[in-house]
């Protein structure tokens, strides 16, 4: 079920065309400066807060909100505490309850499906501020519509920003944006970029890649003085659905322009699943991507021409300028795409909207690299990262630190194993992921090979520790003991009644059913991210 935040669009009493927005909190620091250096610009959106059911069959108290009727058939807002909820957000700006007048439902905007968990519905109401002295906090200004799309559209590099609710509430509505032929939810953030999350075979706990569409409506002029290597009037980015929605991206498809460009950050299947609907779709589409992840798209996917990028390059969409970025780790041909005029970066899977990303290592994925490729994003101060699975992140340089943070943590947790003994990755796996699930620890297996190569690679192994031994360790001599490891927790805890004998027999079974299951998702499941 889902859930409802309630946002206030507060009209200035002096000027109808401006209304209040928020400075909005970042997130926390980390207490540790090498990362509280990298500060994200402030961000402006409209004040919101979370809205709560009433308790019971009370009814909410002190403020009536006209309009809410119009939207029964979606959402019964009278089972929800409204009054609170604007008083919360007339809070955030400095206002009193008399401050305001004239409440009215404005809109409801039902989130798109990111995930994980259920969706977040937005519920728009708008008031007027009553003339008078009001002391409005130092967190707010008043900003019109006009002013908000300046500055999303024509972005300078660290300046401030404006959020989502401001173009989903406001913009949206009264510019001549791109409309996607779906019945599905999507988002359009920042202006100029769709993007539609499609139910796709990836690794929970997502469950759909976001396809990003540019279909500029009106051409602006930002390519003269440039080179290119792909010109467009749309372009198409990751298209990795599931076989039951082909049919719904070929109708994406079929109505954007012919001159269509078709960019894929990387190889793996639940990023262009899709790719055999557009070659039917529309033959003449360009395909662009590294050439790492080119041979490795298979002929079925895609038969027709193609156009290897390495980084640097530009596409010209609509007369808007794209920039390939060069950011391997995922995969050895890993890449994002920077929409300059935003300043909106799509990291591909680099980043995912909740927890972190598993590195490919059977294609290229390195640690190395990848800190290279987080630091590379950080020094182009995105204003928005835009993730192939999960919600996009408003707060870029934090949310690419805390990956820093935790890669390194886990690193120094390793090391720390090595010193104390550990020799073999089931060893390491063992001591650095003791508390969680063993289930889990196949796939970390996977980040902590990279880690030591890493390790090896800064010469931080103790003389001790034979790199080649712990190699050697890494497939069967891995395999069997995790296996022994995930039967013996939580299956004998469950079957002690069973005898030695039983439980021998049915483990060596069990083993094997594992070995092959296991083998098959790797080849077939190499998207996979992992939580934490
Ligand atoms: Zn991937």
């Amino acid at each position: 079920m889902a859930t409802y935040n309630l946002a206030a669009i507060l009209k200035n009493p002096s000027n109808d065309a401006e209304f209040l927005l928020l400075k909005q909190t970042p997130p926390p620091k980390f207490g540790d400066p090498e990362y509280d250096s990298f500060v994200d610009s402030d961000l402006w959106d409209l004040p919101s807060t979370k809205l709560n059911l009433l308790p019971g069959e009370s009814e909410s108290p002190g403020v009536v909100v006209d309009g809410v009727e119009s939207v029964l058939e979606k959402v019964n807002l009278l089972e929800f505490d409204l009054g609170s909820g604007i008083s919360r957000v007339l809070g955030q700006v400095g206002l009193k309850a008399d401050d305001v007048e004239g409440w009215k439902f404005f809109k409801l905007v039902e989130e798109a499906d990111f995930g994980p968990g259920s969706p977040v519905n937005t519920v728009y109401v708008a008031g007027n501020v009553v003339t008078g002295e009001q002391s409005l906090s130092e967190q707010s200004k008043w900003m019109s519509t006009q002013s908000c799309l300046t500055m999303l559209v024509d972005v300078k590099p660290c300046s401030d920003r404006v959020g989502p609710l401001v173009v989903t509430g406001l913009i949206n509505d009264t510019e001549q944006g791109t409309t996607v032929q779906t019945s599905l939810h999507y988002q359009e953030y920042p202006p100029g970029v769709i993007i539609l999350p499609m139910k796709s075979r990836t690794a929970k706990p997502f469950r759909t890649t976001n396809l990003v569409i540019f279909a500029p409506s009106s051409a602006t002029n930002e390519c003269d003085g440039y080179s290119y290597i792909a010109r467009g009037d749309a372009l198409i980015v990751d298209p990795g659905c599931q076989t039951n929605l082909h049919d719904e991206l070929f109708k994406v498809v079929a109505a954007l322009s012919r001159k269509l460009v078709v960019f894929v950050t990387h190889h793996h299947h639940d990023h262009v699943d899709g790719l055999s609907v557009i070659q039917k779709c529309n033959p003449d589409a360009t395909l662009l991507g590294h050439e790492n992840t080119l041979r490795r798209i298979k002929k079925d996917d895609w038969s027709l021409g193609y156009t290897s990028v390495s980084g640097g390059e530009d596409i010209c969409i609509g007369g808007q300028r794209l920039n390939v970025v060069y950011a391997p780790g995922h995969t050895d041909g890993h890449l994002a795409l920077l929409h300059v005029n935003t300043h909106s970066l799509i990291v591909g899977d680099h980043c995912v909207g909740q927890g972190s990303t598993l590195l490919d290592i059977s294609s290229g994925g390195n640690m190395a690299d990848y800190f290279q490729s987080t630091y590379k994003f950080i020094d182009l101060s995105p204003h928005v990262l835009i993730p192939m699975h999960g919600r996009l992140n408003l707060w870029p340089k934090n949310m690419l630190c805390g990956y820093l943070k935790n890669r390194r943590s886990r690193e120094s947790a390793i090391l720390k194993a090595i010193e104390n003994g550990a020799k073999t990755l089931i060893d390491i796996v063992a001591s650095v992921y003791a508390g969680v699930d063993t289930g889990l620890w196949f796939f970390a297996s996977y980040n902590v090979r990279l880690h030591v190569e890493h390790l090896a690679q800064q010469n931080k192994l103790p003389n001790g520790f034979l790199i080649s031994k712990f190699q050697k360790s890494c497939g069967l001599h891995f395999l069997s003991r995790w296996t022994w490891a995930y039967l013996t927790t939580g299956f004998m805890s469950r079957y002690k009644k069973l005898s030695t004998h039983k439980l021998l027999i049915g483990g060596a079974v069990a083993s094997f059913a594992i070995f092959y299951t296991f083998r098959d998702r790797l080849k077939l499941n190499k998207g996979l991210q992992l939580g934490g």
